[in-house]
């Protein structure tokens, strides 16, 4: 974010505004923890602010400071719509596109105020007058510790403003390994134990509440798992029916997909996992190396995301999109040798 640009929005939050802030559909602990990190942040100026996620997210996000307040467009659409037409300023967090927050968008068509964008994926649509958007970030957390920093204000943060945001940046790089995981991650993330994240019980809290069932469906993926030595990929399929048989619940096949990525020598690593709800496979693409999801995920399966972590869908059924993705990988040998 331009220097001009912090002065002109630290002008404005100089009187209490009324504030909403929006993460993107199936938000994910960087998205959660980005929100309410700002949002306690916000508060403590006398801005009236709102969460309005755009649907439900898993319970283990659920004991995060603030996380009761956070209003759910799919439950409380009316209650959201009246807040968004008197919204003065929308911070969307953690995405760059409106279509990253489904029906929220129509909601926001009338809205004449300004957006501001903090993000971490490539991409950025133009929507927002204020812009701090920086693909090199390990997570939307650390830009939420940058923002308050630009602002002079790093001695605001309380401990559930570090807690939120060290959540999402453990979230997002996968507890500090991921290449985007910098020395200025480090520094931020110190700084936030010092200010009262407990990292011990947030990563325990996140990581260590699975369920017998969870278990049992992460060890029916690793048996679906389908190695392609050749193109030094693999990739896992989870059948509507094998989630409904372990009782799937949103959230039970986060990480999954990483799974496929510690398999020696593996380059690329997609899971494919049928909806419940929807009539769509859902896909989510790792890799090592300069291989770019990303792109492999905008050119052929309607998504996108970070060079190293993205999602997309496809509207085929689950054989025929693992066919179309065999068939796809034929293209990309030279790129994943
Ligand atoms: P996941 O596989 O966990 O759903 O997503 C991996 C990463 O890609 C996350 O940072 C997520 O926000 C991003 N992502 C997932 N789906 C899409 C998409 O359709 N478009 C874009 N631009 N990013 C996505
Ligand atoms: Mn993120």
């Amino acid at each position: 974010m331009e220097e001009m640009q912090i002065k002109e929005l630290k002008n404005i939050l100089s009187t209490p505004k009324k504030i909403v802030i929006i993460p993107h559909k199936n938000p994910d602990g960087d998205a959660i923890g980005s929100s309410l990190g700002l949002y306690h942040y916000l508060k403590h100026y006398q801005h009236e602010v709102h969460i309005i996620a755009p649907n439900e997210y898993p319970e283990f996000l659920k004991w995060m400071p603030g996380e009761d307040d956070i209003l759910k467009y799919e439950y409380q659409a009316d209650a959201c719509n009246s807040i968004i037409q008197k919204a003065e300023l929308v911070f969307t967090l953690d995405f760059n596109s409106l279509s990253r927050i489904d029906e929220v968008q129509n909601a926001l068509k009338d809205f004449q105020g300004d957006y501001v964008m903090i993000d971490h994926h490539q991409a950025p649509e133009g929507y927002a007058r204020f812009m701090y958007s920086n693909t090199a970030m390990s997570s939307t957390c650390e830009m939420i510790y940058n923002f308050i920093d630009f602002l002079g204000d790093t001695d605001k943060i309380t401990s559930e403003i570090a807690t939120c945001l060290y959540t999402g940046i453990m979230t997002d790089t996968g507890s500090f390994r991921f290449p985007s995981t910098t020395s200025s991650t480090h520094r931020i993330v110190a700084n936030l134990i010092d200010k009262g994240a407990e990292n011990a019980n947030i990563h325990n809290a996140i990581f260590d509440t699975n369920s017998i069932d969870k278990l049992h469906l992460l060890g029916c993926a690793l048996k679906n798992l389908v190695a392609l030595p050749e193109y030094h990929t693999v990739y896992i399929t989870l059948s509507r029916e094998e989630l409904q048989q372990y009782n799937y619940k949103k959230g039970d096949t986060e990480g999954f997909v990483n799974y496929g990525l510690s398999l020696d020598g593996i380059k690329f690593a997609v899971i494919f996992i049928e909806s419940v709800q929807e009539d769509l496979i859902k896909i989510s693409l790792r890799s090592k190396g300069d291989f770019s999801v990303n792109e492999f995920s905008r050119a052929h399966f309607n998504g996108g995301g970070h060079t190293n972590a993205a999602g997309g869908r496809s509207e085929l059924s689950l054989e025929e999109t693992t066919k179309k993705f065999e068939e796809i990988l034929k293209d990309y040998k030279s790129q994943l040798q």
